[in-house]
């Protein structure tokens, strides 16, 4: 309809009324093109990155061929330099230094997590019952823990020997290596697990992991699977059954990251919560040239709350900071008052088969764009860190100008339940900070889906941000 043939009310119901609007619709070939090359190099990036330590080894490869080089804190710093500091090969914080003035300026910072859901090996691991050896588990993040029986599992980590040697760990990703696995029981047994609620249909010890099942070939000992094990590990990497207690080895699904769909526009991947945040933080600061000072945060053990030496809450976040200030000779307290922060990740996408505990006003539509939620938390918002108008104001700007597809939500549900991100911990710094994902279906399960139009805006999103 042309615009003189509108009614008086449609003209002004389209100039006053809000409407959220799907990304490809909105997107010319070339856009859509863009947005379909980009989901490769980030599909790439999954498959090579399953543990919040190969995220980091990724990141630092990457980092290395943009020119970024390691920082050490205390290190001169000048406009125009590109560092990265490695905390613990757990997380990273990546910076490119500015030319405007950090005490009014501040910096643009990017905080997203490189941890996900898994099933880590606990540190006695390993025994023989019934023809099997297994690896005892506890599980990491919150997942619905009988989606992780019966699926292909690959095994990451490291050992540390007691030499202090590091062993790393990668089993189940190359098309010929084994897979380990969970089992579950058969529907033919399953009448008293099958009435079961779903959160005690498999339970935490059930959770093993199967190794083996060949015996070692001497008859002259017992739990000859078990030590068939051991000696192929201690093969494999030196190690022996006292090395689990010094081991950090977690089960992972072992899919590849696939375009779902005839028309390929979703891909379904193992960890996008929150990989799919990570590497467009990541890739807009590589890729692209600021004059602000950018600080891309990829922080580890989100999942559990961000605590310890690798987590958010950790002081180096703010040591960081603060050592980047003084090098440029400026007042910390002011930098941190004026800069501003994304808390990347993702939320979770309206599902039609789950339609009543969405609120369809304030959900997340997929290939609707990355999305903003003002706030988090659970229970009349409680735990989270609520963005100002004013700031989402500003960020709306910024988006606005840059032609940034994306949208606003909750999680769910005002009852429904709820959830947590970094964000408090950047804001409680006085930093203004608000909480910007890619929409996930299936969220903390081993397979996860997101569209390639939300990834695509995520980035388009930061670029903005830093612009
Ligand atoms: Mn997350
Ligand atoms: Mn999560």
């Amino acid at each position: 309809m042309k615009k003189e043939d509108k009614t008086q009310a449609q003209q002004l119901q389209e100039s006053l009324s809000y409407k959220k609007r799907n990304y490809y619709e909105r997107a010319d070939k070339a856009e859509r093109d863009a947005i379909f090359a980009y989901a490769e190099g980030y599909k790439t990036f999954l498959d090579a990155a399953k543990t919040e330590r190969e995220a980091c080894d990724y990141a630092e490869a990457e980092a290395r061929k943009n020119g970024f080089t390691p920082y050490c804190l205390g290190d001169a710093l000048k406009a125009g330099d590109k560092k990265y500091l490695i905390n613990r090969g757990k997380s990273i914080m990546l910076f490119r230094v500015g030319t405007k003035d950090p005490e009014t300026d501040g910096f643009r910072i990017i905080a997203s997590h490189i941890d996900a859901p898994r099933i880590d090996i606990k540190q006695n691991p390993l025994y023989e019952e019934g023809g099997m050896s297994l690896l005892k588990t506890h599980y990491y993040g919150g997942i619905k823990k009988y989606q992780w029986t019966a699926i292909p599992l690959a095994l990451h980590g490291v050992a540390v020997l007691r030499d202090g040697t590091v062993k790393k760990v990668c089993v189940g990703e190359s098309a010929d290596d084994p897979v380990f696995y969970i089992n579950d029981l058969l529907p033919h047994l399953g009448a008293d697990q099958m009435a079961k609620t779903a959160g005690k249909v498999i339970e935490g010890e059930q959770l093993n992991v199967l190794v083996g099942g060949l015996p070692y070939p001497d008859a002259s000992v017992e739990n000859r699977i078990k030590l068939n094990v051991l000696n192929i590990l201690h093969e494999k990497y030196g190690m022996c059954e006292e090395d689990f207690l010094s081991a950090e080895l977690s089960a992972v699904p072992a899919f590849a990251a696939r375009d779902v769909g005839f028309d390929r526009a979703l891909v379904g991947a193992y960890g996008h919560d929150d990989r799919v945040c990570a590497y467009p933080a990541l890739t807009a600061l590589l890729q692209n040239e600021s004059e602000h000072t950018v600080i891309v945060v990829l922080a580890d053990k989100e999942e559990i709350g961000s605590e310890g030496t690798t987590g958010m809450q950790c002081r180096l976040f703010e040591d960081l900071m603060e050592e980047i200030a003084s090098a440029l000779k400026a007042n910390v307290r002011k930098v941190r008052a004026a800069s501003k922060c994304l808390s990347s990740d993702v939320t979770a996408a309206f599902d039609p088969a789950f339609s009543e505990v969405y609120e369809r006003a304030n959900a997340a539509f997929l290939s609707c764009g990355t999305c903003m939620n003002k706030f988090t938390g659970a229970r009349g918002k409680s735990g989270s860190s609520d963005a100002s108008a004013e700031f989402v104001g500003e960020v709306r700007r910024m988006f606005e100008k840059e032609g940034v597809v994306w949208q606003t939500a909750e999680l769910g549900k005002v009852d429904a339940g709820g959830g947590g991100t970094v964000a408090k911990f950047i804001a409680n710094l006085n930093i203004d900070t608000v909480d910007l994902g890619v929409p996930v279906i299936s969220m903390h399960a081993p397979y996860e889906l997101i569209s390639k139009a939300d990834l695509y805006s995520n980035y388009k999103a930061f670029l903005a941000f830093m612009k």
